[in-house]
């Protein structure tokens, strides 16, 4: 089969490797009919994930067909159409009994495209495959449950639960890149007031607006919108989905007293909290990685209509144009990509 793999720091290929095999009992083998690229992808490209090691196979979020079960899966079979998430789930251990998968000690959490081989692959060997795949209903398309695998559980999850969204509330959203918006679709299940969305890329507000979202550009001018909308008390929940020093701290000055504060972002380095001024506001900062609890919930979103995952396509590309949708993907500021397709033929 071919495959996407990593070769270390700025490395990367479209080549032929060996096809997966049932390695444990627990396994399936999946084979993938479409998947798309992460930022998360772009910052093992830079070297910035060391667990990542050259050879590996990348990528975490792809629809499939199963072709081959091991002895011990019970609830999937060959021929059924899965999705294949960011997390995997052991099932056993004390986190995915209480459904915090994304924290899994006996294996699972983020392995693919990090511990063990991703799925921008023709084929891809799937661990703990009763608790891991999700089914797709038949009336839905690779398309429309794709970007459950990673950007709209975790908006949703990290960002609208974590932050406790409730109807009415005036909601700041930092970032509206594809992490942002999903936050913003997400936030909008909850009927609340308002969302300001702020970014400094104008396609990217542009899109923040499409989504219904209003848009600011400075930490100013979202501070003036916010206070206009909330009489001067600051937002109820701010959602950082940047991860950078900055956008942290711009959170915590634009959030009311007794707000909370949903960090979905990637940190790279420390960011200040300055306790000095939040301590007497009571406010509540979360952060977290996704776990996908909500992926059955959102589905069922998907299906009624709720939710519509397709915007978030830009680009398409066949598989075997992975190393061009890359190039495609790294380029947003230029090619203003969200979410890039690659789809297998036949
Ligand atoms: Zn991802
Ligand atoms: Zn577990």
């Amino acid at each position: 089969m071919h495959a996407v793999v990593y070769h270390g720091p700025g490395e990367k290929s479209w080549q032929e490797v060996p096809d997966p095999k049932i390695a444990d009992d627990g396994d399936a083998i999946v084979r993938i009919t479409s998947t798309t690229i992460c930022g998360t992808d772009l910052h093992i490209l830079k070297g910035d994930v060391p667990a990542v090691t050259p050879g590996r196979i990348l990528g975490h979020e792809a629809v499939g067909t199963v072709t081959e079960t091991g002895p011990g899966v019970r609830t999937v079979k060959q021929g059924d159409r899965v999705l294949l998430s960011c997390i995997s789930a052991c099932g056993r251990c004390r986190f995915c009994r209480e459904g915090r998968y994304g924290l899994c000690v006996g294996g699972g959490g983020w392995i693919f495209g990090h511990l063990i081989d991703g799925v921008q692959a023709e084929l891809a060997r799937v661990p703990f495959a009763d608790t891991s795949t999700y089914q797709v209903p038949d009336e839905l398309t690779d398309e429309q449950v794709l970007y459950l695998a990673d950007i709209l559980p975790t908006g949703y999850e990290v960002g609208v639960l974590n932050g406790h969204v409730q109807p009415g509330d005036t909601v700041a959203v930092v970032g509206s890149g594809p992490v942002g918006l999903a936050a913003i679709l997400g936030a909008r299940l909850y009927s609340p007031a308002a969302i300001v969305a702020i970014d400094p890329t104008p396609a990217r507000r542009d899109w923040a607006e499409k989504f219904g979202a209003h848009v600011a550009t400075t930490p100013e001018q979202a501070r003036a919108e916010i206070d206009r909308l909330t009489d001067g008390l600051g937002a109820d929940v701010a959602v950082e989905a940047v991860g950078i020093p900055q956008t942290f701290e711009q959170c915590t000055e634009l959030i009311r007293p007794g707000g909370r504060v949903a960090n979905v972002g990637v940190h790279g380095k420390p960011a200040t909290l300055h306790l000095e001024s939040l301590w007497i506001k009571g406010v509540t900062i979360t952060t977290g990685l996704v776990d996908t609890f909500s992926t059955p919930t959102l589905l069922k979103s998907v299906a009624a209509g709720q939710i519509d995952p397709t915007r978030f396509t830009t680009h398409r590309f066949a598989l075997q144009e992975a190393i061009q949708a890359y190039d495609t993907f790294a380029r947003a500021g230029e090619t203003n990509a969200l979410k890039v397709m690659l789809t297998a033929e036949g």
